[in-house]
């Protein structure tokens, strides 16, 4: 299918899932309409001097929702980028911001080339280019609109930005809020490299954690021991499965580009991880696994959970009725398509939804804006204080028991959290209070079927409070 269809697909897929939510409240059509649409997408070209000719590059970014500034979310690198694309997935931001109670609107940009084809030097030129054109138009800026990385990007990128938007913006102290998912000197954040996938793996530790709603699906309570299938061995696939497996779930099979594999045992991600490296990139004929006739065939294994965290429109109406998982952790944006929704559901499968679970990285993001606006890093102010107040705690509870403590004890308690640690635990925060929220709502509406449904629906209300706020709907 080509990628202006896929697009189409993935855009009229959220905006289905949108109506279907909003059945379920009675606020007015106009006020449904604005929170639906898209405000603003910049579409634009620019040339880029590539070997010994030029490239004429298309780029976008929308703007879906304004009713709170700035606007957020990533950059993907992908020569199947189109408008639509970029418009769903900035559409999909405005409702994950609200699920985690972030507070900004949603946003999303898109330049359609294939990263692996360009220089490093090439890619920044591009990148360059790409923010100056965002700064003529006013796209960009820590209080307008605040990118981050996705598909094809990482912290490189993300620091061209923010030094290109520096030299645009002299004496702008807030200048480096403008983009998030930097590397730590250029003010980024520890733990936000990690953010998407540990988010995937604390969404599906609490999806595992009801024992009712596992019951329901024929499994038991818990992560320990689930079996588990990525699709993306990327950014967001390779933290989900570390982090999954770190929590007691094995991975019996992988997903990349060049093919699928498999052992029923579990595959050791780190030694796969340096079998590809050396292997031209290849994780293909791994001594640890067998292969798979195609990529596809990874999506339809025996698993209890699928974790597909490549692109959208992986599973679809052709492929839903032979998936085997119980459950589907959606760390990609848009991987089922809504017809393939329906056929997931009558099979009884639970699917933890994109808006919700790889909701980390915005979240993280938001941490790291935060850190830029306030030009401390998180910590530095009370660990030391902290300590020093246990440390007398401890000193007295020991004089007044005489039972001195070991120092392993006195390490578990006496302790000043740094800035990983405290990311960590807000994130951790954000996802276990979001995932209970949207059960709850699922729980409580009579008919609503599904988690998407039911974060949909809160994302909606949430952002219907807002323009009431405003006084534009009273
Ligand atoms: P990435 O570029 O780091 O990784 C994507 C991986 O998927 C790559 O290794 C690529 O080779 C692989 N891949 C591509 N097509 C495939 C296919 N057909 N089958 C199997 N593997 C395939 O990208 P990422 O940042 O990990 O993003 C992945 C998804 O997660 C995207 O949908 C993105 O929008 C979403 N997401 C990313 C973040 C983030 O913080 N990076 C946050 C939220 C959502």
């Amino acid at each position: 299918m080509d990628a202006e269809k896929q697009g189409r697909n993935f855009l009229a897929s959220v905006d289905h899932y949108f109506d279907k939510a909003a059945a379920y409240t009675n606020y007015p059509d106009g006020l449904l309409t604005q929170i639906k649409i898209c405000n603003s997408v910049y579409s634009f070209q620019f040339p880029i001097k590539k070997g010994n000719g030029y490239e004429v590059v298309t780029a976008w970014r929308a703007e879906h929702s304004h009713h709170k500034l700035p606007v957020k979310g990533g950059i993907r690198y992908s020569e199947h980028a189109s408008s639509d694309e970029v418009v769903a997935l900035a559409t999909l931001m405005s409702y994950k911001c609200a699920v985690v109670d972030v507070p900004f609107g949603g946003g999303k940009g898109a330049i359609k080339i294939n990263p692996k084809e360009f220089t490093i030097e090439e890619l920044e030129k591009v990148t360059r280019r790409y923010t100056s054109e965002l700064i003529k138009k006013n796209f960009i800026g820590p209080a307008i609109d605040v990118p981050a990385p996705d598909y094809g990007t990482g912290a490189r990128e993300m620091a061209w930005i923010a030094d290109t938007y520096q030299v645009f913006n002299p004496g702008q102290i807030d200048a480096l809020g403008c983009v998030t998912g930097k590397t730590i000197p250029q003010g980024g954040i520890r733990g936000r490299n990690e953010a998407t996938g540990l988010g995937v793996f604390y969404g599906l530790r609490e999806a595992c954690d009801s024992e009712e709603d596992m019951k329901a699906i024929g499994l038991t309570k818990g992560i320990d021991g689930k079996t588990f299938v990525v699709q993306g061995l990327g950014n967001v696939g390779y933290h989900a499965a570390k982090f999954c497996i770190e929590g007691g779930a094995v991975m019996v099979g992988v997903a990349e580009y060049e093919g699928g594999i498999y052992n029923k045992n579990g595959i050791d991600l780190e030694k796969l991880m340096a079998h590809r490296k050396q292997n031209n990139g290849s994780m293909m004929d791994y001594p640890g696994a067998e292969n798979l006739p195609n990529r596809e065939a990874a999506l339809e294994l025996e698993c209890d959970i699928l974790i597909p965290a490549a692109l959208e429109n992986q599973i679809t109406a052709a492929n839903a009725g032979r998936i085997k998982a119980k459950i589907i952790g959606e760390g990609a944006n848009g991987p089922i398509t809504s017809d393939a929704e329906d056929i997931l559901e009558v099979k009884n499968i639970m699917v933890v939804p994109d808006l919700y679970l790889n909701a980390g990285g915005v979240t993280v993001s938001y941490f790291e804006w935060l850190k830029n606006l306030s030009h401390v890093r998180f910590g530095r102010m009370e660990k030391r204080f902290v300590q020093n107040t246990f440390d007398r705690l401890i000193e007295y509870v020991e004089s007044a028991t005489e039972r001195p403590l070991t120092s392993e004890e006195k390490n578990r308690i006496a302790h000043g959290a740094d800035e990983a640690e405290l990311v960590y635990s807000g994130l951790e925060e954000t996802m276990i209070t979001s995932y209970h929220q949207i059960r709850e709502i699922l729980k409580q509406t009579k008919g609503m079927t599904n988690l998407r449904t039911a974060a949909f629906k809160n994302a909606i209300d949430k952002i219907a409070t807002c323009y009431f706020e405003l006084g534009i709907f009273p």
